[in-house]
C-alpha cells in the first residue's frame, strides 16, 4: 500500500474566501445540466431507466455540498467555558468525512484528527465532528479542508494551539487517471504549540497513532 504524504505543517492556515457572486441556477437548470452530462457521458437522458436521475442528482448534491449554507464558525460558537481546570489536550480522532475534489467533483473518502491544547474553553465533541462536515460538504482540496479546519478552531477557541490530521482516498486517483489504488494522502496543519513545540506535536501524533518524519 503506498503512502503519499503530504505534511503541510508550514502552511498557514488561510481561511475559506467562497465566492457569492455566482448566481445559484434554478433547480431546472441543475437538471438540465445532468441531462447534458448524461448524454456527454453517451447515453439518453430520455430513456425510463435515467428518467429520474436528474431530480435524483439534484437531491444529492443538496446533500453533499450543504457545507456552503452552513456556517463553521457558528457551530463552535457555543463552548463550554467551565474547563473545571483541565488543561490538557483534547484529541478527537478517526472523524469520518465523505468531500469531493474541486478538480473531478469526485469523491474523497477520509478521516480527519482534530487536538487541541484549550486556553479557556472547550467545545463539544459533537461540535467538532459537524465542523468537519461543514468543510467536507463542499468542493474541497485535502491542503485547504486541512487549513481551514484548524484556522476556524483557532479563531473561535483561541486555544494555545490546534491540531489537523487528515487522511483521505481520492477517487480521482483510483478511479481514473493513474488509477492507483490504496494510497492515501496525509495532511496536516499544526498551530500554536503544536508547531512550536516539538514534544506537544508528538503527543498529539502519538494520540492519533502518527508518527512525525524520521521519528520512531
Ligand atoms: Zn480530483
Amino acid at each position: 500500500m503506498g503512502k503519499v504524504v503530504a505534511t503541510r505543517a508550514g502552511a498557514k492556515g488561510k481561511s475559506a474566501a467562497r465566492s457569492p457572486s455566482a448566481a445559484r441556477p434554478s433547480r431546472v437548470e441543475a437538471e438540465a445540466a445532468v441531462r447534458t452530462l448524461i448524454r456527454w457521458a453517451g447515453d439518453d437522458p430520455r430513456r425510463q431507466g435515467l428518467a429520474g436521475t436528474p431530480g435524483r442528482v439534484a437531491r444529492a448534491y443538496e446533500e453533499w455540498f450543504s457545507g456552503y449554507t452552513e456556517d463553521p464558525r457558528a457551530y463552535l460558537s457555543r463552548t463550554f467555558d467551565e474547563v473545571a481546570g483541565y488543561d490538557e489536550m483534547v484529541v478527537l480522532r478517526d472523524i469520518t468525512f465523505e468531500s469531493h475534489c474541486e478538480h473531478h467533483l469526485a469523491p474523497i473518502i477520509g478521516r480527519a484528527h482534530i487536538g487541541y491544547l484549550p486556553r479557556h474553553r472547550v467545545v463539544g465533541i459533537s461540535k467538532l465532528a459537524r465542523l468537519v462536515d461543514v468543510y467536507a460538504r463542499r468542493l474541497q482540496i485535502q491542503e485547504k479542508m486541512t487549513a481551514e479546519i484548524a484556522s476556524c478552531l483557532e479563531g473561535v477557541l483561541k486555544p494555545f494551539g490546534v491540531g489537523v490530521v487528515i487522511e483521505a482516498v481520492h477517487q480521482c486517483m483510483t478511479t481514473r487517471g493513474v488509477h492507483k489504488t490504496g494510497v492515501t494522502m496525509v495532511t496536516s496543519q499544526m498551530l500554536g504549540v503544536f508547531r512550536k513545540r516539538e514534544a506537544t506535536r508528538q503527543e498529539f501524533l502519538s494520540a492519533i497513532r502518527l508518527r512525525g518524519p524520521g521519528e520512531s
